[in-house]
């Protein structure tokens, strides 16, 4: 039986920031030719949050689904290549280490090779676990290429991600929506109607006259969540106990001094006094930031400290950004699904955000509802939603725990914050036995763990024990052997520079 009579034909996306653009694009290809209308209502006047630069790897995944390539978003986004983020002063003043998108080492006989780094440091090696990272080699070299297609070891493996304009790429993302059919209108939305016998949405109301009635209501309206929380009231998870940063300055500046003319190929974020500074590379500028917590340090202080840091000039004054960090209670209320900053913002210290977008939709199509928005379906996406967003919370959670700084308030309170029990369990099993965790819904894998572990000194308390025996002299031969291996492919690769000037940037006009 074709039983296609309950099924949705209208959807309402509300937004056009990152979120709202991405799922417009992403959902119309999806339908492809069956009869459901996308139509998104976005206000020119309001405009978007305009930050949001650092990806993950999935964000290639993301636009290449659409049929764009890299070379497309990196020229039409004025993007530069993100091996990783690049801590600095993290585990205290001085000290430094790349979180890259890629392996350490090469696994032996079964046994991770964390434990056979760890057996050579108790022999006195000095080599960094980074150093067996081609990924976070070729970063802290300033160096670019692609990853091999077929990689001949685990140590040549590694990925990448982009740094972006934002507002470039919500335009390239509309392009591809708007030529799909996805209808635009530029209005400011003045009320939202429900549906008096279950509460349901059942339209917007415009500043220009207008009503706009759907089935499935997107928000994508930022902060507010102008449907999922101002008309519905669905509840926020307060998350600021754990997470103590909840302001952010942003300023842009203009590329144009010393070694940081040629953009690293990496996001770089400084610890500060009172939270973290970033710094991320596009072609023609840098968007630099301060992630500071209000209970810390006041404004004025902040922008001080913010100016002061960043070395070029600055192209604008800096805007404040005020975020509570947690999520929405639940992702889905009614006929209603938030994505982006209207479902909840972390901060942006693992650029995250954009990612968690990318996931929102994909479980968007794989639970898409009809009419009948049965309640099961509407629990999975709530359930899968917070367990994705609770494993990056608590990813975040350990880099400010962890720090052995402790020369200001804002450092000791991170120190003395009460983690969740899910990443005190994690933690304890690595310190115990080397052993990394997977819960479901986890966004970050092992190797990225153990950048962070490793970064911040959290090792295990002992070597794998088959590593006893082991003859220490033809170990270190093997994991020197490694390193050069690593070296020697950074030596090889063009510097990021060069290789964006091939890719990246458009051929100059052929002389007239
Ligand atoms: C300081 C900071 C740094 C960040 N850095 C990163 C990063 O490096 N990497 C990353 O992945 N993410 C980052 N993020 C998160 C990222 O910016 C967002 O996830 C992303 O931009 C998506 O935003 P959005 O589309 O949800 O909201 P917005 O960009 O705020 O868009 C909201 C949309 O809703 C519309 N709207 C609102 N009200 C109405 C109304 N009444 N009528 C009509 N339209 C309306 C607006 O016009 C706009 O189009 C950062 C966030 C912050 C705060």
């Amino acid at each position: 039986m074709k039983d296609t009579a309950q099924r949705i034909r209208e959807i309402v996306i509300v937004g056009g920031g990152t979120a709202g653009w991405m799922a417009a694009a992403s959902l119309k290809q999806h339908f492809g030719k069956a009869p459901i209308s996308i139509t998104l209502i976005e206000s020119s006047e309001i405009g978007t949050i305009g930050v949001g630069e650092a990806t993950i790897p999935t964000i290639r995944r993301f636009y290449q689904s659409l049929g764009l390539s890299d070379v497309d978003v990196l020229r039409g986004a004025n993007a530069t290549c993100k091996l990783g983020i690049r801590f600095n002063d993290w585990l205290r003043p001085g000290s430094s280490f790349v979180h890259p998108f890629g392996l350490f080492g090469q696994d032996l006989k079964g046994v991770p090779f964390h434990n056979y780094w760890q057996r050579l440091r108790a022999e006195g090696e000095t080599a960094e676990i980074g150093d067996y990272s081609l990924g976070a080699s070729l970063a802290k070299g300033g160096k670019f290429t692609l990853p091999s297609r077929n990689p001949p070891s685990s140590l040549s493996v590694f990925d990448w991600a982009l740094h972006l304009d934002a507002g470039l790429f919500a335009g390239l993302m509309r392009k591809v929506a708007e030529a799909a059919g996805v209808q635009r209108i530029d209005a400011r939305i003045t009320q939202v109607n429900l549906r008096p016998q279950d509460g349901f949405i059942a339209s917007v109301d415009l500043d220009n006259g207008s009503t706009v009635e759907g089935e499935l209501f997107i928000d994508c309206s930022g902060f507010r969540g102008l449907l999922i929380e101002e008309a519905l009231k669905t509840g926020y998870e307060d998350w600021s106990p754990w997470l103590l940063c909840d302001r952010a300055l942003a300023v842009q500046s203009e590329s144009l001094v010393g070694a940081w003319r040629e953009p690293p190929p990496y996001t770089d974020v400084t610890a500060q006094t009172a939270g973290w500074r970033w710094r991320i590379p596009l072609q023609t500028r840098f968007g630099n930031g301060y992630v500071y917590s209000s209970r810390h340090i006041d404004d004025d202080a902040a922008l001080v400290e913010l100016t002061g840091a960043v070395p070029d000039r600055l192209l604008h004054a800096p805007r404040q950004i005020r975020f509570t960090p947690g999520r929405r209670a639940k992702a889905w209320n009614k006929n209603c699904i938030a994505l982006g900053l209207a479902a909840g913002f972390l901060e942006p210290l693992e650029s995250t955000s954009i990612a968690l977008i990318e996931t929102g939709i994909e479980k968007i199509k794989q639970l898409f509802p009809d009419r009948g928005f049965n309640p099961a379906v509407i629990d999975e996406f709530n359930d899968m939603s917070r367990l994705e967003m609770e494993r990056v919370r608590d990813f975040i959670i350990l880099h400010y725990k962890a720090n052995q700084r402790g020369d200001t308030a804002f450092w000791r309170d991170c120190q003395a914050v009460e983690i969740p029990d899910t990443l005190k369990h994690k933690i304890e099993l690595f310190r115990e036995r080397g052993h990394f965790i997977r819960y479901r819904w986890e966004m970050f894998q092992p190797a990225s763990w153990l950048a962070i572990y490793a970064g911040f000194e959290i090792l295990p308390k002992t070597w794998d024990p088959s590593l006893d025996g082991a003859d220490v002299a033809a170990l270190s031969r093997a994991l020197g052997e490694m390193r050069r291996s690593v070296r020697e492919a950074v030596e090889a690769a063009p510097t990021h520079d060069a290789f964006l000037d091939q890719y990246a940037r458009p051929a100059p006009m052929a002389a007239q």
